[in-house]
């Protein structure tokens, strides 16, 4: 192997040091994470009450809403759907869930009524918590409900469908027998949270407890040498998402770091709570780096942010001048980088150390464990180092596949495990991995998957529409941003603003078209796929 990462058939293997990973196959990633006990301190709080769970009441708390899921008639396999801002209970529902075998699905407090029915007829959930506030959004559905909120008197609440409070769940008495009644294996699906992956609408990306145990392990490795700093740790990205499920809150429960919890991301809220309870760690995407660098002096001068010590950036590209700006203003933080997808439970790599990060644009060293293959896209040949292709992945946390999609998987996952991410990257002779561009056609809007093939299934439902593509526009402040190429039917007057507002009237504000182009006709290619490369080209030189 070439300097120890890269073999003669061009597979590159990861420098890191791997925790063995548990060997018996009976092992659910709740039981996992609780047999690294931690004592005494607080493992959640709620950074806009004060509210907080201690490690003993989170395993308390796991405990009683699992007894109570199983009186309901949960079991092994049955998804429950978890509709919900960050909250001190999302990590406390998502592992008693876990711990029965059945699997927490999540979706975006901001997703329209229309978005999250359509992922309930795709993932079929037996039961949703939600807040008070967001059950209109399950209005089409007809599954029974748990009501997260707290203080809510139970009859004001309780209609045909609402069938519980997590209060009265968390009063329960505890059962030692729930978790051994369905035998929960390693292999067996424990998250289904969605993707649009590298082609296509939104899927459900099947995560096993395997899979999620050898995320907290990574996590547990990387964080060996940043104890100290990981001290406090402010989760500011959202919970439905794998990052801050996952990668934060679930790994860091086993790591015994104290868990601040903003219900929503605000660049003021951020700061104050990092002020007022003293934080030394925070995740970021692209966007909110960005921000802090752009409104330094301000920061600097408004709040104190002298316990900071580390930022984790990651989900989506960042520029080198945005890191070195960031070392720049903010010289005491150490400022990492971290690469992944849903598909791969959130790793893939990272770089961990201010060393490894000053090699600008990196994302850094391969996960302990992964290995990866850098692929012409053209001839599928493997490439070897510094030459650009696609990135494919090998390892546990990688996914079993999309749910009940068989075709999606097969073009996803190779025979062999290998799953192609569909950016476009590099490794140089060091094995640090650069994210050249996106192969694939999602677009990232402040770190949200806003999935093109989802617009374009919308705009052509307009009755003036008769063809649409829609392709990313680059844009500092918010990474990309969705435009729409449009072509009318004969005899439309429509305007652009017709358009936009016919597509903000139907999807989460995320998702919203910003920019219109009519076209006389979408270019593709002879299998009538979108040439998005095209119009992306197209919009860069015309400048529209
Ligand atoms: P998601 O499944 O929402 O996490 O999206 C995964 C995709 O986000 C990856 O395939 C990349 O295109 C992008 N991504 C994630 N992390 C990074 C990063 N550090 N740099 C560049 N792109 C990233």
């Amino acid at each position: 192997p070439r300097s120890g990462f890269c073999n003669s058939n061009s597979i590159f293997y990861s420098k890191r040091k791997l925790t063995p990973h548990p060997p018996n196959p009976y092992l659910d990633v709740t039981t996992f994470i609780s047999s690294h006990a931690h004592h005494g301190e607080i493992a959640f709080l709620d950074a806009s009450t004060g509210r907080h769970l201690t490690f003993s009441d989170v395993w308390l708390a796991v405990d009683s809403v699992a007894s109570s899921l199983s009186d309901m008639g949960v079991r092994k396999g049955d998804v429950i759907l978890l509709l919900s801002p960050n909250s001190i209970f999302f990590p406390v529902v998502s592992l008693a869930v876990m711990s029965l075998g059945a699997v927490i699905s999540t979706t975006n407090p901001i997703n329209t009524a229309q978005e999250i029915a359509k992922q309930i007829a795709d993932s079929k959930p037996i039961i949703a918590f939600t807040t008070h506030q967001l059950v209109p959004k399950l209005a089409e559905s007809s599954l029974r409900i748990v009501i997260l909120d707290e203080h809510q008197s139970i009859p004001a609440v309780r209609n045909a469908r609402i069938v519980a409070t997590l209060e009265e769940m968390l009063k329960k008495q505890p059962r030692g027998d729930v978790r051994v009644r369905d035998r929960v294996n390693q292999d067996d699906m424990a998250t289904l949270l969605y993707s649009s992956g590298t082609t296509g609408a939104s899927k459900g990306v099947v995560t096993s407890h395997r899979s999620l145990i050898a995320m907290v392990q990574i996590r547990l490795v990387r964080s060996k040498g940043n104890e100290g700093l990981e001290h406090r740790f402010l989760c500011t990205v959202p919970m439905f998402h794998v990052y801050g499920l996952a990668a934060f809150v679930l790994a860091l429960l086993a790591s015994g770091t104290t868990v601040v919890i903003l219900p929503k991301y605000d660049m003021h809220d951020m700061l104050s709570a990092i002020e007022k309870y003293r934080i030394t760690s925070i995740p970021v995407v692209p966007p909110i780096l960005a921000s802090m660098v752009n409104g330094a002096d301000r920061i600097l001068s408004k709040y104190d942010l002298s316990s900071l010590q580390l930022v984790s950036n990651g989900g989506a590209p960042t520029s080198k001048k945005v890191i070195e700006k960031f070392m720049e203003r903010y010289p005491a933080v150490t400022i990492l980088q971290a690469y992944g997808l849903t598909e791969s439970t959130a790793v893939g790599a990272y770089t961990n150390s201010l060393e490894e990060s000053k090699r600008y644009g990196t994302v850094g060293l391969l996960s302990p464990g992964m290995e990866a293959k850098i692929v012409n896209p053209e001839t599928q040949d493997a490439l070897p180092v510094n030459r650009t292709g696609e990135l494919w992945m090998r390892g546990l946390p990688v996914m079993k596949g999309y749910f009940r999609n068989a075709e999606a998987t097969a073009s996803t996952l190779d025979s062999d495990g290998w799953l192609k991410t569909g950016d476009l990257c590099y490794i140089d002779d060091d094995g640090f991995i650069f994210v050249v561009d996106r192969l694939k056609e999602l677009i990232k809007y402040k770190g949200y998957q806003v999935p093109p093939a989802e617009l374009e299934a919308l705009l052509v439902t307009h009755p003036e529409i008769s063809d649409a593509a829609v392709v990313p526009i680059p844009d500092e402040e918010v990474g990309q941003y969705p435009m729409a190429y449009v072509v009318k039917k004969t005899g439309s007057n429509l305007s652009d603003v017709a358009v936009m507002d016919f597509v903000t009237a139907q999807v989460a504000p995320y998702k919203r078209i910003r920019r219109v182009a009519f076209v006389a006709s979408i270019p593709k290619n002879a299998s009538g796929k979108i040439l998005r490369k095209n119009l992306m080209q197209l919009t860069t030189t015309s400048k529209l």
